[in-house]
């Protein structure tokens, strides 16, 4: 057993994050110690296969030596550099041009960040500017996707889709809109995917009709929508909305924060999509999770105009850490792991993770399981034919969580029930079994569990 001073320094004084903390206070913390590739170590010894990747981020895997050497060496020669007064440094410069290479369309211009968070509060100000600079400062309104997630800072958290992030807050805001989501297991619709497509196209006509198709800035998509269940849209979803989206003349946004550095196969998905966004985010595997930072990619029209709008004066948008050295020495090194096996690994893993997933559909439990590559989830329910969920008063996440700990797999579970799985690209085939067989002894012990069923 580790220390037990450490949980009750942590009950004491440290804050989580979405946490509940009477909750937390309660259970106390488990203590992360070490880990090297796909496992974790926490402070008893115990191992876990983390099938979360930490949060959807360490894409490359623990303990890369190589990453640990660029941030060292980034440290000592220069550990900090503003972008502010014209000042930069080479690795921020660099990363900046090897992803606008990368990029699909245009998006040849990358605003670095902090995370996700600040990178969709950055979009929503660039929006702005760059609308005022066309002229029509009246589009100031968005829109996103209910079960959409698009970070936690108080303006863009308008944006995401969970009522925990607004109680309280008058968030929402007012010019902040949602639409349905495409969640094809429980669509009024009914999951085919030209149905859903279609409903999708009309719900967003129909909201830009609503707010007044002059008002509308932009449209905010992620490929998938991880926070909100792994919800996987049908192929084409993200063409035909992005294709809506230009004949509506509003800009889209495709939240890549997940999505990117090959979570669901290609370095993005906007590539396996086939679109160019006016936007794109990207946050979590850019530095596989080693070090925080996020980017905003833009079109070059989208900063052409702004450029040209503000003329001599100063784009009013900038953090002290945005560009950070030893963040972009760190994500240029990620980026060669990742064309250098990572992404084909991650293609080959993903696929064995999709197939032993799918086996799991007979198990009395499973209502439905989707992904795509490194990014999929088993949405549990206690009756198929209704599709009814889990017992809220029955806590199905903590109680998931735990038992999955216990069978040594870290998984996301989310509050109905449902198991999202985001393990690291580097994860061996025995890996990849070993999550499947350690879900199905979960899956068995919740089965087995009165108060689940
Ligand atoms: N957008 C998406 C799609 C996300 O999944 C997340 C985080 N899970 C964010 C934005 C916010 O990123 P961060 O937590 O790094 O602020």
């Amino acid at each position: 057993m580790y220390s037990n001073s450490l949980i009750e320094l942590d009950r004491a004084h440290l804050i989580h994050p979405v946490a509940s903390y009477r909750g937390h206070e309660k259970l106390g913390v488990r203590v992360l110690a070490s880990a090297r590739g796909a496992t974790v170590t926490d402070a008893s010894g115990r191992q876990l296969i983390d099938g979360f990747a930490g949060l959807w981020c360490v894409n490359a895997g623990y303990g890369h030596e190589s990453i640990v050497e660029a941030a060292t060496r980034q440290m000592r020669e220069l550990p900090y550099a503003t972008g502010y007064f014209g000042l930069g440094s080479e690795p921020a410069i660099r990363l900046a041009a090897e992803l606008a290479d990368r990029a699909p369309g245009d998006l040849n211009h990358v605003y670095f960040t902090l995370g996700g968070s600040d990178a969709v509060d950055s979009t929503i100000r660039f929006i702005r500017y760059y609308w005022i600079g066309r002229g029509e400062p009246q589009r100031d309104q968005f829109i996103s996707v209910e079960q959409g997630y698009h970070g936690s800072s108080t303006v863009g958290a308008g944006l995401t889709a969970l009522p925990a992030f607004h109680a309280g807050f008058g968030i929402p805001f007012d010019w902040q809109h949602k639409i349905r989501s495409h969640y094809a297991y429980r669509n009024p619709v009914g999951n085919a995917p030209q149905a859903i497509i279609d409903a999708s196209l009309a719900a967003l006509r129909q909201k830009v009709e609503e707010i007044g198709p002059e008002r509308v800035a932009a449209f905010y998509a992620e490929p998938i929508q991880g926070s909100g269940g792994v919800l996987v849209p049908p192929r084409g979803w993200m063409k035909a909305m992005r294709q809506l989206c230009r004949e509506l003349g509003i800009l889209f946004v495709a939240d890549e924060v997940i999505t990117g550095f090959g979570r669901t196969g290609p370095l993005f998905a906007c590539h396996e999509d086939e679109i160019v966004p006016d936007f794109m985010t990207v946050a979590k595997g850019l530095t596989s999770g080693y070090v925080p930072m996020g980017a905003v990619f833009m079109g070059d029209h989208i900063y052409q105009t702004i450029a040209d709008s503000a003329g001599a004066a100063a784009v009013g948008h900038g953090y002290t850490y945005s560009a950070h050295p030893v963040s972009a020495a760190v994500g240029l090194e990620v980026l060669k792991l990742y064309e250098n096996g990572l992404l084909d690994n991650g293609r080959k893993a993903g696929a064995r993770l999709m197939a032993g997933l799918e086996s799991l559909r007979d198990h009395p439990l499973v209502g439905d399981v989707r992904g795509r590559g490194m990014l999929a989830a088993v949405e549990l329910v206690v009756d198929k034919e209704k599709k009814t969920p889990l017992p809220a008063a029955a806590e199905p996440a903590r109680r998931i969580f735990d038992r999955a700990w216990e069978n040594g797999l870290v998984i996301r579970a989310f509050a109905n029930g449902t198991l999202g799985y985001a393990p690291p690209l580097c994860c061996t085939e025995a890996e990849i079994d070993a999550i499947i067989e350690r879900t199905r002894m979960t899956l068995d012990q919740t089965l087995e569990d009165p108060d689940v069923r």
